[in-house]
């Protein structure tokens, strides 16, 4: 079973997953590093769960063109201000 790391915003929904490849463990490291500084919760999960877990529907998908809304709620630098 092929496992893959799943990124989650607070709300519960998938921002991001990032498969565990064996032959790109740096690059998975850093993107996974990078998800967690940036205040996402990522849990190591089957491939299966990903296919399963709902999209994140605080921000609009990139799908489309638009440029991503920071509207605050889930930038962790904003507290700092
Ligand atoms: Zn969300």
């Amino acid at each position: 079973m092929n496992k893959a790391y799943i990124v989650k915003c607070k709300c519960g929904g998938m921002v991001a997953a990032v498969m565990d490849n064996p032959n790109h463990k740096e690059d998975t490291a850093k993107e996974v590093a990078g998800c967690i500084q940036a205040g996402y919760t990522v849990e190591r999960v089957d491939c299966e769960v990903v296919r399963n877990t709902e999209w994140c529907k605080c921000k609009p998908q990139k799908s489309k063109g638009t440029l991503p809304l920071n509207d605050g709620s889930s930038s962790p630098e904003r507290s700092r201000i």
